[in-house]
């Protein structure tokens, strides 16, 4: 099912645009060209996002976003027209979940709605791969039905690596999304874990699970 965006702009062209090129992306959208009915549209909860203008007639975007705030955690990004700090820091107090400037680049809008979506969608609790259980709630790890103890960096590594399945991530990606920008630089850590969780792992079960794609790092497949 197709998202559904909301957006709250004054200036029909500017609305109409992001309308056109978000029909184009896939996604519902349904428009207000002012404060209040945009309010009024909101508050049904049908919209998954709601893109906002900050200067609106009728009732402000400002106001606009402390009034849905007030029952709803749907991402919000604001649309500033003023490259202006205070707005942007007053917006992201009040519960904004991003904001950009007119004019702005409609590939930014798009990443950014795309990222603010994918924020509100729920995590996969049990990830697996080749046979490999791993349960992010239980924070346990099992291969065909028999547990595996795994040190915490251990298990970061393999849910990280699980999390983006298919995807081949070097090893600088890993460093810095599972030891942190502190161990920038010390690549082979990644080497050494990657072989601790062959060992604990791929060894054991006889299994491939962590694949080595030379020259560029590492892979977790789904075995045929
Ligand atoms: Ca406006």
């Amino acid at each position: 099912m197709s998202s559904k965006i909301l957006i709250i702009e004054d200036e029909e062209k500017i609305a109409r645009f992001v309308e056109l090129e978000l029909g184009y992306e896939g996604y519902t959208t349904t428009k207000a060209f002012d404060g209040r009915t945009g309010l009024e549209l909101a508050e049904t909860g049908e919209f998954d996002l709601i893109l906002l203008d900050v200067m609106l007639p009728q009732l402000s975007g400002m106001e606009v976003l402390r009034r849905i705030r007030r029952t709803s955690s749907v991402p919000i990004i604001m649309l500033t027209a003023r490259d202006s700090v205070v707005d942007k820091v007053f917006g992201l107090d009040s519960g904004a979940s991003d904001y950009i400037t007119k004019p702005f680049a409609i590939e930014e809008l798009l990443a950014r709605i795309r990222t603010a979506l994918r924020k509100t969608m729920p995590e996969d609790v049990v990830l697996s791969a080749s046979g490999l259980m791993l349960d992010t709630s239980r924070h346990t790890v099992s291969v065909k039905g028999t547990p595996i103890e795994l040190t915490k960096r251990e298990f970061d590594l393999l849910h990280f690596l699980l999390k983006n399945k298919g995807l081949v991530l070097s090893r600088e990606a890993l460093l810095e999304n599972v030891w942190g920008f502190d161990f920038a630089g010390e690549t082979n850590a990644v080497d050494v874990y990657v072989r601790f969780l062959r060992g604990k792992i791929d060894e054991v079960f006889d299994i491939k699970l962590i694949h080595t794609v030379r020259g560029v790092g590492y892979v977790i497949k789904d075995e045929p």
